[in-house]
């Protein structure tokens, strides 16, 4: 008997070890991939419906950064420093904060695999990892940064640069790009450029400056609405347009700025410099690229309506990583995050899921000091503009509604989870006449 007993507890041991261990080191109901707006924003939400533990958040920094800020912070109109929040402070509380980076995307074992090689699985996985910046794709970068002229406003280590270009700026072309490939806020590599001509302008320096607009896209804005308002702003202020350039190279030595055209890619422009604003190409994380979460340009393949994943179930994103068809801006996000949320709510509970995304994104096109066009759109690139004022044109209601409003309902509302986008407001100031 006792012989019996011990045998069948080692047979239960090793059945134990064998079969009911798990590989992984952590479980949770929700993963989130990425602790940006889109996914502090949703982390909040989904610990709130949850409850405490059940929501996990990968993400490696100790900053959380407001980065639509960083236009301001470049032409000198607000501090670096303002626009940072230590990461603890903004992680949702309820949530476990997991301060790694994703390695690996195991979507088909609903697990993902740490940089430090730890595995984490989940019911469900929200995918909001942001695009990366690749500077080192230019030649001649990032030791370009160190030498006077070059700047940039995407980077938290470059944004300031911009501001010392402008004050040293002396005379010569002051060049303002647009890389070949997605990137986040569209708008923002032209809105420094109109701070930079009024900076310019004040200083009384604009006369030695000839401003242009070198990018690789088509046109000055995709919304032909806000087109035409930014054409007749780029042509009142006396900035060249460059379409089909894209930046190839930087030549610090010589102060020399390369740039292919995509129309013959052989063919190559080159421009003096006496200031630079350089906005990278980007792409999404590797981890996103190499998995079957992506599709073929590398982005989370997503439903465009319901932000749930085109192949697995459980799987939702929002924000720069996906291929939703729309400006990626954390305006897009603000209205993503509470889509997402209730979608993946419903799914959760066999429920239909409902909420539906039209698209709806803006871009505050700051053109001076005090002015913007508030751009605010959906995915049939038609207006969906919130105040009952003709947006398009250069008001400056609009620059306190980017310079203070929109940073207090990012820190107070939307990384709290309380700010689903201004589909409510838009409808109550058009009488509900608006969509
Ligand atoms: C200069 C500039 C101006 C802008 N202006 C505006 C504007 O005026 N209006 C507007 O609405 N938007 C603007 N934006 C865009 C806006 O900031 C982004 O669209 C928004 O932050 C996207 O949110 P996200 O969650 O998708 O990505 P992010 O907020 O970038 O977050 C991505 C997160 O994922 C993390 N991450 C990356 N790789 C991994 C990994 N392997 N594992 C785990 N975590 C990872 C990152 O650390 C980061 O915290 C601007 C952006 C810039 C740079």
């Amino acid at each position: 008997m006792a012989a019996w007993s011990s045998k069948s507890t080692f047979a239960v041991r090793l059945l134990t070890n064998m079969s009911f261990s798990p590989r992984y080191s952590s479980s949770y109901e929700v993963v989130i991939a990425g602790g940006g707006t889109g996914g502090i924003s949703v982390g909040a939400r989904l610990a709130r419906a949850l409850g405490k533990d059940k929501v996990a958040i990968i993400e490696p920094s100790n900053d959380h950064y407001y980065q639509p800020m960083w236009t301001m912070v470049g032409a000198g109109l607000k501090t670096l420093s303002a626009t940072r929040s230590a990461m603890s402070d903004v992680m949702p509380s309820g949530v476990k904060w997991i301060q790694n980076s994703v390695g690996k995307f195991n979507p088909e074992e609903n697990t993902v695999q740490l940089a430090s090689g730890e595995e984490i699985s989940y019911k469900y996985l929200v995918v909001a990892m942001g695009m990366n910046l690749h500077f080192e794709k230019i030649k001649g970068l990032p030791d370009a940064f160190e030498t006077p002229g070059v700047c940039s406003n995407y980077s938290p280590t470059t944004v300031l640069k911009t501001l010392e270009a402008l004050k040293n700026f002396k005379e010569g072309n002051a060049i303002f790009t647009f890389p070949a490939s997605p990137i986040k806020c569209p708008g923002a590599p032209q809105k420094i450029m109109y701070l930079a001509d009024e900076y310019l302008s004040k200083h009384g320096k604009r006369d030695k400056a000839n401003i242009m607009f070198n990018s690789a896209g088509a046109g000055i804005f995709a919304v032909k609405k806000y087109a035409e308002s930014l054409t007749k702003v780029v042509t009142d202020r006396n900035i060249a347009t460059n379409f089909g350039l894209n930046l190839v190279e930087v030549k610090p030595d010589t102060k020399e700025a390369v740039f292919a055209k995509l129309a013959n890619p052989e063919e190559t422009e080159t421009y003096r410099y006496e200031m630079l604003h350089i906005t990278p190409p980007m792409a999404t994380a590797e981890a996103i690229r190499d998995s079957t979460l992506a599709d073929a340009a590398g982005f989370v393949d997503v439903q465009s309506k319901t932000t749930q994943h085109k192949k697995f179930q459980n799987v939702f994103a929002l924000g720069d990583c996906t291929n939703l068809p729309t400006s990626r801006t954390a305006a897009a996000v603000a209205c993503q995050n509470k889509i997402l949320t209730a979608n993946l709510l419903s799914h959760r509970e066999s429920r239909p899921q409902t909420m539906v995304y039209d698209g709806y994104t803006s871009c505050p096109l700051l053109t001076s000091s005090n002015s913007c066009i508030l751009a605010e759109f959906d995915y049939n690139l038609e207006p969906l503009e919130t105040f009952p004022v003709n947006q398009g044109k250069e008001r400056r209601t609009m620059y306190s509604v980017k310079s203070t409003l929109l940073p207090f309902v990012y820190w107070n509302m939307l990384l709290k989870g309380r700010w689903g986008g201004p589909g409510f407001y838009r409808k109550l100031m058009h009488f509900g006449m608006s969509k």
